[in-house]
């Protein structure tokens, strides 16, 4: 069986090494077909300092596949059945995870392909109550979208931001993964959308999309400009991803009483904030991590009802790194998917 490994910091190999045993009682045995690649992943292709694991590590944070073989304490599901596989090794049954809050599960054993192997393999065993089922109607490619990036969009719209009909946003990076997504789920809503990009070629790709003002962020400041188109009043929430770089001018993109949610900080770790203006300004700061699982299946639902996740790029497993550098020089818009052929 074919497994794409980290051998070493920055060093990937395609390993022929034995397939997975016949699934245990509680487990399925998954043939992957479809990877898409997150920022998780360069992160780990560079070796964070944080990251417990001991490498050789099998690559692949966010999956989808075919289920070929069922333990035999397992009913829901049989041979033939396509499901989104969830990364993170929860416990269920903590209280977070027995209230469906997975991703602040208490006793977290890792994050595939980051912590522990992950979904770059050709058969996977894996908790059976850790697959979600695929609606039909949607391609590998698509679904390979679902468990990291729509249902990080999910949690941080709908569970923390509350982004509700009509109201103005600003997602920060039309072009990544997660920012083209979020446009096309705050469009979905009637929402307002400004966004921002690093070049004149993406202006075009998210006015495409749907974005209502697009912001090359190295030509104009994006918080002047929306408060100028704004009235001065600033926006409702802010999707937040990118860190130092934009942290100040997003805080002073709100409006009174508004919402920031953040997922990530690609430009760095440390950011200085105005107090005065989360205060007197009554600002919500959300922190927001993965998803659970039922953001997951939400995110499955909408794209079976046409909200398409932004394909960048696809290659075959052998040719990961060619993905994986799109992804570290930012010349991505949209996902990078990987197919397992
Ligand atoms: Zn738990």
């Amino acid at each position: 069986m074919k497994s794409l490994q980290l051998i070493e910091e920055k060093k990937l190999e395609l390993v022929d090494g034995p397939a997975p045993d016949a699934p245990a009682e509680t487990e399925v045995q998954v043939a992957m077909k479809s990877i898409a690649l997150n920022h998780i992943d360069v992160w780990g292709y560079r070796g964070m300092a944080f990251a417990q694991r001991t490498l050789p590590i099998v690559v692949g944070a966010e999956g989808v596949g075919e289920i070929v073989a069922i333990g035999s304490g397992v009913s829901n599901f049989k041979p033939g059945d396509k499901v989104a596989l969830y990364g993170g090794k929860t416990c269920g049954h903590c209280p977070a995870c027995t209230e469906g809050r997975d991703n602040l599960c208490e006793n977290i054993a890792g994050v595939m392909g980051f912590h522990v192997d992950g979904m770059a393999a050709e058969l996977i065993n894996i908790e059976a109550r850790l697959v979600i089922p695929i609606p039909d109607g949607i391609s590998w490619t698509d679904a390979a979208c679902a468990p990291v990036t729509f249902s990080t969009v999910e949690h941080m719209l709908f569970d923390n931001a509350k982004l509700k009909r009509g109201e103005k946003i600003l997602i920060h990076a039309a072009g990544s993964g997660i920012g083209s997504t979020a446009i096309r789920m705050a469009k979905d809503l009637d929402c307002e959308v400004f966004t921002t990009v690093g070049s004149d070629e993406k202006v075009e790709k998210a006015k495409a999309l749907g974005a209502d003002h697009v912001i090359n962020y190295n030509e104009k400041r994006f918080e002047s400009y929306v408060r100028r188109q704004t009235g001065k009043k600033g926006v409702d929430v802010v999707f937040e991803h990118i860190g130092p770089d934009t942290w100040a001018g997003s805080i002073f993109a709100l409006k009174r009483g508004g919402r920031l949610v953040t997922c990530g900080s690609t430009s760095g770790v440390s950011a200085e904030t105005n107090l005065f203006s989360v205060f007197q300004q009554q600002l919500h700061i959300f922190g927001s991590f993965g998803a659970s699982m039922r953001n997951v299946a939400d995110g499955l639902d909408k794209m079976a009802r046409g909200i398409r996740p932004v394909i960048d790029s696809e290659f075959d497993v052998g040719d990961l790194q060619s993905g994986l550098d799109r992804l570290i020089n930012r010349q991505v818009f949209g996902k990078v998917v990987i197919h397992m052929g």
